[in-house]
Order: C-alpha cells, then sequence, then structure tokens
C-alpha cells in the first residue's frame, strides 16, 4: 500500500509540512504501523512504540530526533500512531474474547463527519477491517475518524439493522 492513499499521512505533509522525504522513511520504519502483524514481527522502531505508546512525550522525542522534526510535527505523527494503536489494542482484547466480527458505527457531529457513512451498519471481520477505496480500514484509525464499532459476540442474535432503525427514531424524537 502507498502512504499516499492513507488521509493520515496526506494530513501530515499537507496540514503539518512534514516532507514526503521525512514520510517515506517513518513509512519504511514502522512499515505503516501494520499492528495487525504478530508483535514478535515488529521492527525495533514498532517494538518502542507499542510498549510506549500512551507516553506522547516520550514517542513524540524520539520522532523528533530520529526524523529531524519539530516537537509539533512529531507530536501528530504520534497522534496518527496512537489513534492506530487504540484501535489495534481494543481489536486484540476483543480477538482474545472470541469476538471475530464488528458492527461499524459512524457516530460524530454533522451529516458525515468522516466520510463513513456507508460504512455504517455494515458487518466485518475486526481481524481484516472493512474495504474503503482501495484498502482496508479499522474505525477510528484514519485522522479524523471518529467511527467505532460494535463486537458481535458469538450466539448473541443481533440485527444490526433493527438496532440501526430503532437508534435513529430515538435520535429524531
Ligand atoms: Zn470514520
Amino acid at each position: 500500500m502507498d502512504w499516499r492513499d492513507s488521509p493520515n499521512w496526506l494530513n501530515l505533509r499537507d496540514r503539518y509540512g512534514i516532507s514526503e522525504a521525512q514520510i517515506e522513511r517513518i513509512v519504511a520504519d514502522f512499515l505503516q504501523l501494520d499492528l495487525r502483524r504478530p508483535v514478535e514481527r515488529f521492527s525495533p522502531t514498532e517494538h518502542l512504540f507499542w510498549e510506549h505508546r500512551r507516553n506522547s512525550g516520550l514517542i513524540a522525542g524520539h520522532v523528533a530526533e530520529v526524523y529531524g522534526l519539530s516537537k509539533k510535527q512529531a507530536k501528530q505523527v504520534w497522534a496518527v500512531f496512537n489513534a492506530r494503536a487504540a484501535t489495534q489494542e481494543a481489536v486484540r482484547r476483543q480477538l482474545a474474547l472470541g469476538v471475530r466480527q464488528g458492527i461499524w458505527r459512524c457516530i460524530g457531529a454533522g451529516a458525515d463527519p468522516c466520510g463513513h457513512l456507508g460504512l455504517d451498519g455494515k458487518t466485518f471481520d475486526i481481524r481484516k477491517g472493512m474495504p474503503f477505496g482501495d484498502r482496508m480500514i479499522l474505525p477510528g484509525e484514519d485522522a479524523g475518524c471518529t467511527c467505532m464499532y460494535s463486537p458481535v459476540i458469538a450466539g448473541f442474535d443481533e440485527s444490526p439493522t433493527l438496532l440501526q432503525r430503532l437508534k435513529r427514531m430515538f435520535s429524531r424524537s
């Protein structure tokens, strides 16, 4: 996957002025931060990040130093990684509980806050994510994405469309 397909990296380039050369290096080291891979296959940089992902100062400091970014830019890189990591962490926790599927929930202010309204109510494999454009995405991973998902509990017969309809009924009243 090309980093240019990801709104996260485009955002860092266009809004925070991180150069393409810097992005290429970060992406190469973090291998797109594909945290879906087993932890044993993480690069040393990914390991550092995964271990200390909540410590924004430590990660941003490391990123600023290694890639020659300003503190502000480095903090944004951390925010992108952290959004991904939080999603992946939730997925890992739920996989351990036997959850395999989720129902996409598009929430947040506005008619279509992050452009994912078309995915709302759809069921997906949480190990793979949902096809969106040319890639697979998980709720909350992209810059500005406010989506979440409801885990589908095996043996619990939940109809997403019915729930969805009820939710809309109540939110209108
Ligand atoms: Zn979204």
